[in-house]
């Protein structure tokens, strides 16, 4: 039993009782939807569930918004679905996103003296991404969500399904009931754990044994360290148990720079993320690479932020949803960054689930009991079914892109050309990828599941 000490609804949908041509009105009118988690995901997911008139509230535990002043990039597939979404969303990257100038994103040897041409490169106009900072596309997104649908201090501890409603229970004893819950709430998401129960493997993600150095660094002391034509376009330095990656944002002022190393040494504290260090560990760990990768690391603050790389590929989660409750984004598929893609499959998940919940839910009301319970677990079973392969492949895939850049898959080695072409290859499946045939496919689940109800499905 829960033992809150203050129930708190969201605002009540409107009570219309019938359309203007008679029918009832649809499911979706008298739906309460609670996103748990107000990071990227959450927010795109809310944005795209409004847009379609559903009534959602987004409960965040962070007394704001807040996101690491880092950046990241989105893919063209990604953007696309964005545009689906919601076009709040799409407005929101335009705002603070910039496309790459370069025309290749180029792969260099950092460490062997002698190598100075790229070891190969990609065209800048497959993943034709789009870098920002990660708190102004927050910032832009959060300034679209309609005031009180966003509510900050609401860390969510538990839930418990109680007839018709998902009980929600929060930190601060408050609990609140709504129809369903999407839990965007990240890589250690609460909503996943009790979803799945703490004894399973996949409650909780696993330490990668790797760590990032993360800094957003004035463009001009880049190119000082680089020259310009590293420091103006994206660059991968690969090299024995690290590589680092390099590329301009905020309109060619800033470089976002990331040093990705291996570590043998266990993370201290599973809880926390994000640990300062000194900047001398990450200089320590390419002391003997060439001077030019040296230098921008040197540029790293005197504490930086050093990052845990966690993922969820050695226990994949089974299923992305039970009963009237699943998870997107980073709560269901949490990934190394090294394909640049963990964010951009979580915008996939929001532009799915927005597809189902709609399908499932735009039906007039027939009045029968259980209806709209039953409306909600087929959007999310379709949502589980059509997620589940891309998204775990792409957490895969991204694990193995890291070792490989870092030397370490024993196979390739530091072979240049077999790299490029296992990495190329995995690129290839994560870009080219069919939004509109994605969101058909949304459609098509969600209608064979609320018809057929088939035994299989995730
Ligand atoms: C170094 C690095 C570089 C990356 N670069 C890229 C890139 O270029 N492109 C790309 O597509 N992806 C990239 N990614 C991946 C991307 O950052 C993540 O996939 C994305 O941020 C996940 O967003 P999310 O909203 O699912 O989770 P989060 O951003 O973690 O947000 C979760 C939110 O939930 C809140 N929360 C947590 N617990 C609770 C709770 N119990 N109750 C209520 N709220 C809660 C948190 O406060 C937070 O606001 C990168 C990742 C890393 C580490």
């Amino acid at each position: 039993m829960m033992n809150g000490t203050a129930t708190q609804n969201p605002p009540s949908p409107p009570l219309s009782t019938s359309t203007p041509n008679g029918t009832n009105p649809a499911l979706r009118e008298t739906t309460s939807i609670a996103v748990i988690g107000g990071g990227i995901i959450g927010l795109i997911t809310a944005l795209g569930l409004l847009h379609r008139g559903f009534n959602v509230t987004v409960y965040e535990r962070a007394a704001k918004l807040t996101e690491t002043s880092a950046g990241f990039s989105f893919n063209a597939v990604a953007r696309e679905a964005m545009e689906y979404i919601s076009p709040r969303v799409r407005e929101a990257l335009r705002k603070v996103a910039a496309p790459n100038e370069y025309p290749f994103i180029r792969y260099f040897d950092g460490y062997t003296e002698g190598v100075s041409d790229p070891l190969w490169q990609i065209p800048a106009e497959r993943p034709d991404y789009h870098g920002c900072l990660r708190a102004a596309f927050l910032e832009a997104l959060g300034a679209e969500v309609p005031e009180g649908a966003l509510k900050f201090g609401m860390g969510l501890e538990g839930y418990e399904e109680v007839g018709e409603k998902v009980e929600l229970r929060f930190g601060d004893g408050s609990v609140v009931k709504v129809d369903a819950v999407i839990g965007c709430d990240g890589i250690k998401s609460r909503t996943r754990q009790v979803m799945i129960g703490e004894s399973d493997p996949a409650a909780l993600p696993g330490f990668t044994k790797m760590v990032a150095y993360r800094a957003v660094i004035p463009l001009e002391a880049v190119v000082a360290a680089m020259g310009e034509d590293k420091g103006y376009s994206h660059c991968l330095h690969v090299g024995p148990g690290a590589y680092t990656v390099t590329y301009p944002i905020a309109n060619n002022t800033l470089t976002n720079m990331i040093l990705f190393c291996k570590t043998s040494t266990a993370w201290p504290d599973t809880n926390k993320l994000l640990a300062t260090c000194l900047r001398s560990t990450a200089q320590e760990a390419i002391s003997t690479w060439k001077p030019d990768v040296r230098g921008v690391v040197d540029l790293l603050p005197e504490t930086p932020n050093k990052w845990a790389i966690f993922d969820m590929s050695d226990h994949p989660a089974k299923s992305y949803t039970r009963g009237r409750v699943c998870v997107a984004g980073d709560a269901a598929h949490a990934s190394t960054p090294f394909l640049a893609s963990g964010a951009a499959m979580g915008v996939e998940d929001a532009a799915v689930l927005a597809t189902t919940l709609e399908t499932a839910l735009s039906r007039p009301s027939t009045g029968k009991p259980g209806e709209k319970t039953a409306a909600i677990e087929a959007a999310f079973r379709a949502f589980s079914a059509l997620r589940i392969e891309r998204s775990q492949m792409v957490v895969r895939y991204s694990r193995e892109v890291g070792e490989m850049c870092m030397w370490q898959n024993e196979e390739i080695g530091r072979d240049p050309e077999r790299c490029f072409q296992e990495i190329w290859r995995r690129y290839c499946d994560v870009w080219e990828f069919d939004v509109q045939e994605m969101v058909e496919s949304a459609r098509r689940e969600c209608t064979v599941v609320l018809e057929g109800n088939p035994k299989d499905r995730t």
